[in-house]
């Protein structure tokens, strides 16, 4: 017999066999003998009582019957025929890999062409990234074998509610050497440190049964015919002739919008968030959340999700790291772009998060024009990538060299205050006490200011100077987008090209960008099938 149940446990217990087998036969009036197995559905943690946190279990038990492996059997990927249409996929991130992969499940031979390198050739610059400041154009945290997903921090939260697509992303996610528990988390993580292993297996699977995966291959160029895609080149020289092209290049690959742009493809402006990575003590954070003065060691380190509206302006968290760490993630010199990520441990002794306003057009055209910058006018789908790299760029000058970012502490800049000192971060390649009003433009240095007075209202010890603050985070999603047909999915003028993930402005982040890319697969079958 199997019985689906809900438990409602003390962390101690969720965390412990025995415990939890006897919780289960207790709940069921069964021996504990009866009990031969359980898969977890549903895990989730309750912090909301300050006397206990529980963990919410939900389960499928099997009762005097063996248990059943959790799937029948993998998903699988044929050998495809020698005759197999080719789809041609620019960018190796979450999107191009999910597309391949979905294009092999309907018959498709992917071609997937990436500028950067393989994830441990990338690895390299990383690190010199990190150790030296030395930014590599085409190899990066957001350009790659994986694209910005793999030395991405893994969080698998999307707001997203297509279920069942979620559900094979995270599937083929496991299928491919995530933990089991991203299954059945309500905030699945694989971490860093693990995703590299995924990603290669993935593109393993792909060469496997007919598709390609070619690095250091840059697109340049595109041939376009009356309307119609009909060939493209790249920057060693090569060129592809296409049926289908998958445009999955991501926000940071600021070429491809001017090459579609000076192609005569449309692009449009469009509204994104910017702001700075915040950085407290973990222990900070789980006292907060946990009501306590140390974490249990059965709980995660713990994380926060705030929001608050300072006239009439979002200001949010974004993409919480408990037990993590800042990275560099500039994709040219000249510039600073923080972001961050965590191991699947999430053992730091910090917890960092994006904390970004949300900016729109008009505000961002106000204040280009009062700069009397070029990019200042309305109609200009490059408007809002003019204000994210004018922010960029005052971070890199107020920085204190290379890839030194500029910093203050929490209160200090809620209170226009330059920092004396700095307490000790997780950045590495260092940080550099600043004005950050010499930074970021003043509505948004104002409504951070607001914002951070207000979370610390939310979570007691939130605001406080033993955390700081580093500018900026400012590649939360796309500030361009490269506009489709709502039915064929493929751009409204151009025939063949498929615009895809974040960069086009369709995902935001790890799941929706691969569920991006499963869609418009299984949308180029059909459409190559007729
Ligand atoms: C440090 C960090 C941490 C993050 N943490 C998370 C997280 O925890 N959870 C989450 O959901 N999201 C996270 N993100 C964001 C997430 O990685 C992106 O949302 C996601 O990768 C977008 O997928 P994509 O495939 O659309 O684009 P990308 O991942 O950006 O991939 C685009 C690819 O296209 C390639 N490319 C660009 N131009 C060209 C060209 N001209 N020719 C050929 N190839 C090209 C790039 O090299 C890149 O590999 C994080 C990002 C970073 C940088």
């Amino acid at each position: 017999m199997q019985k689906t149940i809900q438990l409602r446990l003390k962390p101690a217990e969720a965390a412990h066999t025995p415990s939890l087998l006897l919780a289960l036969a207790q709940s069921l009036g069964e021996p504990k003998e009866s009990i031969l197995g359980y898969h977890t559905l549903k895990q989730s943690i309750d912090a909301r009582n300050r006397q206990q946190v529980w963990v919410n279990l939900s389960l499928l038990v099997f009762i005097n019957e063996p248990p059943k492996p959790r799937f029948d059997s993998p998903i699988e990927f044929k050998a495809l025929p020698i005759n197999a249409k080719e789809v041609i996929i620019i960018g190796a991130g979450p999107a191009g890999l999910f597309a391949a992969l979905e294009c092999i499940e309907q018959g498709l031979r992917p071609i997937v062409l990436e500028r950067g390198k393989d994830v441990r050739s990338r690895r390299r610059d990383l690190a010199s990234l990190n150790k030296e400041g030395i930014v590599n154009p085409e190899s990066n945290y957001c350009f790659g074998e994986g694209g910005a997903g793999t030395y991405s921090d893994g969080k698998l939260y999307t707001r997203s509610n297509k279920r069942g697509n979620i559900d094979k992303i995270l599937r083929l996610f496991y299928q491919f050497g995530a933990d089991e528990n991203i299954l059945y988390e309500a905030h699945p993580h694989i971490g860093t440190n693990k995703l590299p292993h995924i990603i290669t297996a993935m593109r393993e699977q792909i060469e496997a049964v007919g598709g390609k995966v070619l690095f250091g291959k840059k697109l340049t160029g595109l041939v376009i015919e009356n309307g119609v895609l009909a060939s493209i080149t790249t920057a060693d020289g090569d060129s592809f002739k296409t049926e289908a092209l998958i445009l999955a290049t991501g926000h940071s690959a600021r070429d491809i919008f001017h090459l579609l742009h000076d192609n005569g493809v449309t692009i449009e402006a469009k509204p994104f968030a910017l702001g700075v990575r915040v950085e407290h003590p973990q222990a900070a954070i789980d006292a907060i959340q946990y009501h306590c003065a140390l974490r249990d060691p059965n709980l995660p380190p713990a994380s926060y999700s705030l929001v608050e509206q300072v006239q009439d302006r979002g200001v949010f968290s974004f993409c919480m790291c408990p037990g993590g760490i800042i990275a560099p993630a500039a994709t040219a010199p000249g510039e600073i772009v923080v972001n961050g990520w965590s191991p699947s441990k999430r053992n730091n002794p910090y917890a960092n998060s994006g904390m970004v306003v949300q900016i729109d057009i008009p505000t961002a055209y106000d204040f280009l024009k009062l700069h009397k910058h070029e990019a200042a006018q309305l109609d200009n789908p490059f408007l809002l990538l003019a204000f994210q790299q004018w922010v960029e760029q005052s971070a890199f000058e107020q920085g204190g060299g290379l890839q030194v970012a500029p910093a203050a502490r929490l209160v200090d800049f809620c209170t226009n205050k330059i920092s004396t000192n700095l307490p000790d971060a997780s950045y590495l390649p260092g940080l550099h006490s600043a004005d950050m009003k010499n930074i970021l433009p003043p509505f948004v240095h104002r409504t951070l200011q607001e914002g951070f007075k207000a979370f610390g209202k939310k979570m007691r010890g939130y605001y406080s100077n033993d955390a700081i603050v580093v500018a900026t985070e400012s590649r939360t999603s796309s500030p361009v987008r490269i506009p489709r047909d709502e039915v064929t999915l493929a751009h409204p003028q151009v025939k063949n090209l498929y615009p895809c993930g974040e960069g086009a402005g369709y995902a935001g982040g790890i799941v929706s960008a691969a569920m991006d890319g499963q869609r418009l697969a299984v949308m180029i079958a059909q459409t190559l099938g007729k």
